[in-house]
C-alpha cells in the first residue's frame, strides 16, 4: 500500500471516529438534560432512572472504545510520517494490503496478532 492511500484511509477513519465522539458527546448532553428535568419533577420513576444509568454506562464503554481506536489511528498516521507504516511492530515484516485495508491501524501482521491473542494480550495493550 502506498503512503498516500494509507494516509487517506487513516484520515478518513480518524474523521469517522471523531464524528462518533462528537455525536456521543451530544447524546450525552441531551440525556443529562432529560435527567435533570426528570429529577426536578415531583413524580420520579426509579426503574426508568436505572435503565438510563445502564444506557449511560454502555455509552461510556463505547466512547472509551472509540477513543482507543482513535489513539491507534493517530499512532498509525505518525508511522506513515515516519515511513514505518505497514510494517509489523513485532517482526518488522510488511503487513498484507488486504489486512491494512480492513484494519488501517493494524500494528501487527496476522501471525503476530494471532500469537499475541494466544498470549492473552489484546492489540494495542502494553
Ligand atoms: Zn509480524
Amino acid at each position: 500500500m502506498d503512503t498516500d492511500s494509507a494516509r487517506a484511509s487513516l484520515l478518513k477513519e480518524q474523521a469517522r471516529l471523531e464524528g462518533l465522539l462528537i455525536a456521543a458527546a451530544r447524546l450525552h448532553a441531551g440525556a443529562q438534560e432529560a435527567q435533570e428535568r426528570e429529577l426536578s419533577s415531583s413524580d420520579q420513576h426509579p426503574a426508568e432512572l436505572a435503565t438510563e444509568t445502564i444506557e449511560r454506562e454502555l455509552d461510556q464503554s463505547v466512547v472509551l472504545h472509540v477513543q482507543m481506536e482513535l489513539t491507534e489511528v493517530e499512532a498509525a498516521v505518525a508511522k506513515v510520517e515516519a515511513g514505518t507504516y505497514g510494517l509489523c511492530e513485532a517482526c518488522a515484516k510488511p503487513i498484507s494490503d488486504a489486512r491494512l485495508e480492513a484494519m488501517p491501524a493494524a500494528r501487527y501482521c496476522i501471525e503476530d496478532q494471532a500469537k499475541l491473542a494466544r498470549n492473552g494480550r489484546r492489540n494495542g495493550s502494553r
